[in-house]
């Protein structure tokens, strides 16, 4: 009796699959026809799961909900130096500042600013993300991570001053009371209770993170490296498995 295995590509999921001889562990591979297919060559098993089809898209996902290194390495089957090297490959596509303001057709009247505080490593070594909202549709604008500094803050308001904001609503925090000018600036509670309520999504989950970072990895490019790949994802919209163009 003859057995009959239907072989798919597993980007595309079209049948136009032809035979493409052995790899060196004389495991069959095979080759996508499909006209546009990114696939190319594929196997049916792989010996090393990492090299398996959407393995590392899974790497990404399980970081940017709170997965550490660890869980990630043992839920996937996969090595340590596989999850970091796969999160660390995407830092280099992260942008800082909303693709989509022009689309959105967002005023950016008024902003609110806000900072959440995490740690890298030991409390000593404090990581800040700064970031801007839209006042009325709570859209992140930009963010920055850093320091409590001044220095800091600078980076996000230079990333800010293409919008032409014209009031800022913050906890008035020194840095916001040093580097923006007065009649610009408003501090207190009032205008931020709103959109708290409104839509607290992105930033309960940052703070998720954030916590659950502190046993995440002692790197701080690891931390910055996830979170920026969350708000690229969830409030940028942007295409985070999208294989990068050189
Ligand atoms: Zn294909």
């Amino acid at each position: 009796m003859t057995c009959y295995v239907e072989v798919r590509c597993p980007s595309c999921d079209s049948l136009e699959v032809n035979k493409a001889g052995f790899n060196h562990h004389r495991v069959r591979r095979y080759r996508c026809v499909n006209d546009g297919c990114i696939a190319n060559y594929f196997m049916l098993k792989y010996r090393y799961k990492a090299y398996q089809p959407g393995v590392k898209q899974q790497v990404v996902e399980m970081a940017i909900n709170g997965s550490g290194i660890r869980d990630t390495s043992r839920v996937l089957k996969i090595s340590k130096t596989t999850v970091l090297s796969t999160i660390k490959s995407k830092g280099s596509m992260l942008i800082q500042v909303n693709p989509n303001i022009k689309t959105l057709e967002l005023t950016c009247d008024a902003v609110e600013l806000d900072e959440q505080w995490s740690f890298v490593g030991n409390k000593s070594n404090q990581r800040w993300i700064w970031y801007a909202v839209d006042h009325a549709t709570n859209t992140i604008l930009a963010y920055v991570f850093g320091r409590r500094k001044d220095i800091i803050f600078k980076q996000l308001k230079a990333l800010l001053e293409p919008f032409g904001i014209k009031r800022f609503y913050t906890d008035g925090w020194g840095a916001y009371e040093r580097n923006i000018e007065k009649e610009k600036h408003e501090v207190g509670k009032r205008n931020t209770q709103k959109i708290e309520r409104k839509n607290l999504n992105l930033r309960t989950w940052i703070k998720r993170l954030t916590r659950k970072t502190i046993c995440f990895s002692k790197l701080e490019k690891m931390h910055d490296i996830v979170i920026g790949l969350l708000i690229n994802k969830v409030e940028f919209g942007v295409d985070i498995h999208a294989k990068l163009q050189i």
